[in-house]
């Protein structure tokens, strides 16, 4: 076998979407899994849809998300390309460069190629010009809905425009299209590898505009000679191209070309088993880097939308360097993959778990520097270690980062509550005041290094005996001002001992 060359040709509308991701991912294990050469190239000839900045910012997600290319698309400045091969800066976005013997790898710096593949096509009566106006083009598609009718084209470009005829109008500079001469009766098959035997009549089939009047190509023709020319072996992409691939194979038929193998990913769903759209919430995945997500996690969550190891097999946990040794395409499968945001909470949480008190540290602190309670803390409620501490006591609780203190602002702010908050059960006045004196004793007796979660709970458990709840009640209430917290022992060894006793006093002060 040829040696494996895979892509990801994402489009610049805007971000990299989270079933992008997964088609990167699945392209990129693919490649590694194979010895074989993950290539990165963009689709910009759809003028109208483009967004400026996206190609760098689907770049830069790429490279956050660790999947390094062999060849293509690269930010100047980071992710370097493999040294070995020919390097060059982007004609149409700075900052941009392109390495490898294939290139460009940018569609909008490959025009001529198409319009020179077009036209020969058109010379070998494959494809033929098309004059007419988009008022026509939409009369026969009304006319062909109302007839009950395919809307297709009805050719008459194809059988009315003399040879002579169409050499004046391109010559008086008539706006054109080029289309493919889809040949009648043809069954085009193909053996998808995720999706088995897949068959198609090609007069199914409309007469497919391959070069658009601004001078662009379609997708479909673009998408064909970039594979052809980069030597892609394998097309791997998500089903919603299923369509496009008969088209692609006529293409390829027309061309005289080697047609790739394909693999069709399944269709991201929504838990309520419908198509995942920007509606649902966040489909981008700068949305969940900016929510407090690790990568390690979401490249975890979406190596698993539509793909499992082995029946049976209970593992979920798996890095990228695991993934890129059992990733196997024929395990991929036909059904819907269901976008479950829980599951992608649980896995983070199992991940920042894993993490050292530095690492922890370090990610969180960007998600608290954005937080009102946070910027309004004192300095030493915004030290490392005071945060440390709040995260040791958090960190089990985590889902994401946009999370951290949000549960437990107390921690960082002046506490209010009504008094009757402090009261366990139907416990007197007198037993409520009892229990926050003795909770002053058990405190101010423990000092320096012996300020530690375990040893402030023996302490108050000794001193509670079996009447815990009027002991530990009340000083959760008097610690935090909240009636859901960390449990007392926890929220005092983070606020320490002064300002443990000084919410203590404030507590008592209540009773009056
Ligand atoms: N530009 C298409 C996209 O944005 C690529 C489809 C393909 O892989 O052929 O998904």
């Amino acid at each position: 076998m040829d040696k494996v060359r895979v892509r990801f040709p994402p489009s610049p509308t805007g971000y990299l979407h989270i079933g992008g991701l997964r088609s990167a991912l699945y392209n990129y294990l693919f490649a590694k899994k194979n010895g074989g050469i993950f290539i990165l190239k963009i689709e910009d000839t759809d003028r109208k849809r483009f967004v400026e900045g996206a190609v760098e910012s689907l770049i830069s997600s790429l490279d956050w998300a660790g999947l390094d290319r062999d060849e293509g698309v690269f930010m100047k400045n980071h992710s370097p390309s493999p040294e070995s091969l020919k390097t060059t800066e982007s004609e149409n976005y700075p900052g941009v460069i392109e390495a490898g013997n294939f290139g460009p790898y940018i569609q909008s710096e490959r025009l001529d190629l198409y319009k020179k593949y077009a036209e020969e096509l058109v010379g070998s009566g494959k494809a033929y010009y098309c004059f007419c106006e988009q008022d026509r083009l939409d009369k026969i598609k009304e006319e062909k809905i109302a007839s009950k009718q395919a809307p297709m084209y009805d050719r008459y470009c194809l059988k009315n425009v003399t040879p002579e005829e169409i050499n004046e109008k391109l010559k008086s500079n008539c706006a054109y299209t080029i289309r493919l001469k889809v040949p009648n009766d043809e069954i085009i098959e193909f053996e998808d590898l995720v999706r088995g035997k897949v068959s198609i009549n090609s007069n199914t089939i409309d007469d497919q505009v391959l070069m658009k009047s601004d001078g662009f190509p379609t997708y479909h023709l673009a998408s064909v000679i970039d594979d052809h020319l980069m030597r892609t072996t394998h097309v791997i992409r998500g089903e919603e191209w299923l369509p496009s691939t008969p088209k692609h194979i006529l293409l390829y038929r027309a061309f005289g070309w080697e047609i790739p193998e394909f693999a069709h990913l399944p269709l991201l769903l929504s838990t309520d088993k419908k198509k995942l759209s920007k509606r649902m919430g966040d489909v981008a995945v700068e949305d969940y880097i900016k929510n407090g997500y690790l990568k390690e996690a979401i490249i975890n969550f979406v190596a698993l939308l539509g793909w499992h190891p082995g029946e049976g097999e209970t593992q979920e946990i798996y890095s990228l360097d695991e993934l890129e040794k059992i990733f196997d395409i024929k395990r991929v499968h036909k059904a819907g993959a269901v976008f479950d945001l829980k599951k992608l909470d649980w896995l983070n949480a199992q991940y920042i778990k894993k993490l050292s008190s530095d690492e922890l540290y370090e990610k969180a602190l960007p998600f608290f520097e954005q937080k009102d309670f946070y910027i309004n803390a004192s300095s030493e409620k915004k030290s490392e270690e005071y945060l440390k501490k709040v995260l040791t006591i958090e960190r089990e609780r985590l889902n994401n980062f946009s999370e951290v203190g949000e549960n437990n602002r107390f921690f960082f702010m002046d506490i209010e509550y009504g008094r009757e908050m402090l009261r366990w059960k139907d416990m007197s006045d007198e037993a409520l005041k009892d229990s926050l004196e003795k909770s002053v004793t058990v405190l101010g007796g423990i000092d320096g290094q012996d300020w530690q979660v375990k040893n402030i709970e023996e302490k108050l458990f000794a001193a509670a005996g079996d009447k815990k709840g009027d002991l530990l009640w009340p000083l959760r209430v008097a610690l935090s001002g909240a009636q859901k917290s960390p449990s007392p022992m926890e929220l005092a060894w983070v606020l320490g001992k002064e300002e443990s006793l000084l919410r203590l006093k404030n507590a008592l002060g209540k009773l009056g």
